[in-house]
């Protein structure tokens, strides 16, 4: 690879920077100063700038603690994305979210540049489980819990696998659910089949990855190894 598309990549600086940098005798490869953007650089290549190595890694993956209003999209003209929450330093080429959370629903939220693991996670055949924090208007009942463990249709005709609820508090409008597709509303949709309407959602999980605790709404970290291993 180019040594200037190397640092661009690494978010060194814009294109026009990493040259300037470069004319500046700033770069080094291996130890020597280089005085071309086309210079190319290995795998095994030791970059530096100003005497500070830089590492490339090519895929990022970022946990993000989502808060109520903004919009799981990559860019929009009028409203806040979920990338407008990443410090500039963390703006990747090609990052995106796996998956939509809804604008009020807030929690955990994968946000990536590796193509595949997106397309993976999201695939019906992995079925990689969600887990979601549910407040509801009304009280559930023994039939929604046994409805929604033999799987419902929703409005449109879609079969769902069956999804897990236990109720978590004593006037019974709160409770977890654990669902295997993601399809557009699914669990406002699901309850809304028993005329029961989901004040507030946050997903918990996604397959093994927890939301950390730690995390403040709108707050985000890189993955662990072991937390990005675990997602394979
Ligand atoms: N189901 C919903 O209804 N909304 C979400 O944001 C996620 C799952």
């Amino acid at each position: 690879m180019r040594i200037d598309k190397y640092l661009a990549n690494m978010n060194v600086g814009s294109r026009k920077e990493v040259h300037d940098l470069i004319k500046a005798k700033k770069v080094t490869i291996n130890g020597k100063i280089i005085g071309q953007a086309k210079a190319q650089v290995a795998d095994s290549d030791v970059v530096k700038v100003n005497g500070e190595q830089i590492i490339y890694q090519k895929y990022h993956y970022f946990m993000l603690n989502k808060p109520a209003g903004v919009i799981t999209a990559t860019e929009d003209l009028k409203q806040k994305t979920v990338l407008d929450l990443l410090d500039s330093k963390d703006l990747y080429q090609n990052l995106s979210p796996v998956g939509r959370l809804d604008k009020d629903t807030t929690g955990l939220l994968l946000i990536t540049n590796d193509g595949q693991l997106n397309h993976d996670l999201l695939s019906p055949k992995k079925h990689v489980d969600k887990t979601y924090w549910v407040e509801l208007d009304s009280e559930v009942t023994p039939k929604v819990e046994a409805a929604f463990a033999r799987g419902v249709t929703l409005v449109d005709g879609s079969e769902l696998a069956p999804a897990k609820l236990l109720i978590k508090s004593e006037n019974q409008k709160q409770c977890e659910i654990t669902i295997h597709e993601g399809k557009f509303h699914q669990i406002k949709r699901m309850f809304g089949l028993f005329d029961l309407g989901v004040v507030k959602l946050k997903r918990l999980s996604m397959g093994k990855l927890i939301l950390d605790p730690n995390l403040a709404p709108g707050h985000y970290r890189e993955l662990t190894k072991s937390e990005l291993n675990s997602l394979k």
